[in-house]
């Protein structure tokens, strides 16, 4: 039983429990009735404010003026399917593409005149947007008699059931019924507890990945990862990983997916993470880039809306074989409307510039933060695309593998809430990792007053004791 310690809220958990699927659990220890949220704050029913760190589906921020007016303004207009003409779905898509990189800076490919990301689909969830994206890729994939998929551990795609059979973070934890058929699973690049370590490891993780790749033989199709793992714990991958492994999945006829569902659209300092990570590269003539690439959660700041975005190629594939798609609510006029108003806020706020400054300022905060707690083992990051990784002070003395400390992460989590009204969230295969991802409204006091709460949670007895 969850304790709660508004009386609404008792209620509110009552008539959950009694209608809602029991696997859908609330986040925190006492959960928190929420009444309204404004820019990077929330606001539960007695009128207490909280910092939100780590809500980025609100990606220009909770309440968003510019952004409720579009949606509100076009809802009251008119709101239909894709089967009429409207403008705003090929304006939508056009400044869309526009926030893609170009193949302009590809050093492997052709030069071409045609941008490498030529053509969207509009669904209405990140979840929605992979299983498009894998339907796609598969569907060319097939043509070639080739029928794998190469994913990368502690995974998270989405919750169709197509998705969860590529999801290591599901099918591999709890209640998962293993690796299906036709999947292979790379390990995630993990520079800091994984199975190679230190910032030259990626040739090795690259390796890793031709393995999983050749254990898939002549059926190896697709190849579907994020830039930085999200589910799998916040992992940055060390500097030429993501190139080459792309550069891998292309030389063996595979087709490349990147899921920016969770960090695309600009919080990581560029529009995809999967240009963020390569710009540290040694390389340093362009980047190498996915076929398709995936949006969801921030893209319509908390409007259902998800994006498939792909080459030219590809979907003169999809679409040869003459089925149709369509989906009831993908691209509609209040969708477009809502994405339209998120990229216009991104731009003129250079709400992206931002990310990258914000970023900078938190990360070396909590390196300053670890001089003094043990317990924070890494903190990494692109962005405001954080996270921090709790472990147990003393390695084995058998071992110099840092042990993830989940009590300890959630504790943290916890207190941060009750005491310092400061929302975060655990993540990762062990629950061991803060996530921090708040809405790029964050400012530099926000950001002060998370570093100082967090200092003093961490300075307390029990975190002390428990380290
Ligand atoms: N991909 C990634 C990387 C995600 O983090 C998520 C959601 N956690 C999804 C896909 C699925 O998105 P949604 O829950 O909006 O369907």
């Amino acid at each position: 039983a969850i304790a709660t310690e508004q009386p609404i809220a008792v209620q509110m958990l009552q008539n959950r429990h009694a209608c809602i699927g029991a696997n859908l659990s609330v986040s925190y220890q006492t959960p928190i009735a929420m009444l309204t949220a404004y820019e990077t704050y929330m606001v539960d029913i007695d009128g207490r404010h909280f910092l939100d760190m780590v809500n980025n589906p609100m990606h220009v921020g909770h309440n968003n003026e510019r952004v409720n007016r579009a949606i509100f303004s076009q809802f009251e207009r008119l709101n239909t399917n894709t089967r009429y003409l409207y403008e705003n779905l090929g304006s939508y898509a056009n400044a869309l593409l526009a926030c893609l990189p170009s193949s302009d800076c590809v050093t492997m490919s052709t030069a071409s005149s045609r941008p490498h990301f030529a053509v969207c689909y509009f669904v209405n969830s990140g979840s929605e947007a992979n299983d498009l994206a894998l339907r796609i890729a598969r569907c060319e994939a097939a043509k070639h008699g080739r029928k794998g998929t190469l994913v990368l551990s502690g995974g998270y795609h989405g919750h169709t059931t197509a998705l969860i059979d590529v999801s290591p973070y599901k099918f591999a934890g709890k209640g998962g019924s293993g690796c299906p058929p036709n999947v292979a699973v790379a390990p995630v690049p993990d520079s800091y507890r994984g199975m190679f370590r230190g910032p030259h490891c990626a040739q090795a993780y690259v390796q890793e990945l031709e393995k999983a790749a050749d254990r898939l033989g002549s059926q190896f199709g697709v190849f579907l990862f994020e830039a930085i793992s999200g589910c799998g714990g916040q992992i940055v991958p060390p500097k030429n990983y993501v190139r080459n492994a792309i550069r891998a999945a292309h030389a063996r006829g595979a087709i490349c997916i990147a899921d920016e569902v969770q960090h695309g659209v600009g919080r990581t300092g560029h529009f995809c993470a999967f240009e963020s990570v390569q710009l540290e590269d040694d390389e340093s003539d362009g980047i190498e880039l996915p076929d398709i690439v995936t949006f969801g959660k921030p893209i319509g700041n908390g409007f259902p809306l998800g994006v498939v975005v792909t080459t030219q190629a590809l979907a003169d594939s999809f679409a040869s074989n003459g089925m149709e798609f369509f989906a009831t609510f993908g691209g509609n006029p209040v969708a477009c409307a809502a994405g339209l108003a998120v990229l216009g806020e991104l731009k003129e706020k250079n709400l992206m510039a931002h990310a990258s400054q914000l970023g900078a300022y938190l990360l070396s905060g909590l390196e300053r933060l670890q001089a003094n707690h043990a317990c924070l083992g890494n903190v990494r990051g692109k962005g405001l695309f954080l996270g921090v990784e709790i472990v147990h002070a003393v390695a084995e003395p058998e071992s110099t593998t840092p042990r993830p400390h989940r009590v300890l992460a959630r504790y943290i989590v916890n207190r941060m809430k009750d005491q310092y009204s400061v929302l975060l969230s655990t993540d990762g295969p062990e629950e061991n990792v803060i996530k921090i991802k708040p809405p790029m409204t964050v400012s530099m006091r926000d950001a002060g007053y998370f570093l100082a709460s967090l200092d003093r949670v961490l300075g307390e007895g029990p975190v002390a004791l428990a380290g």
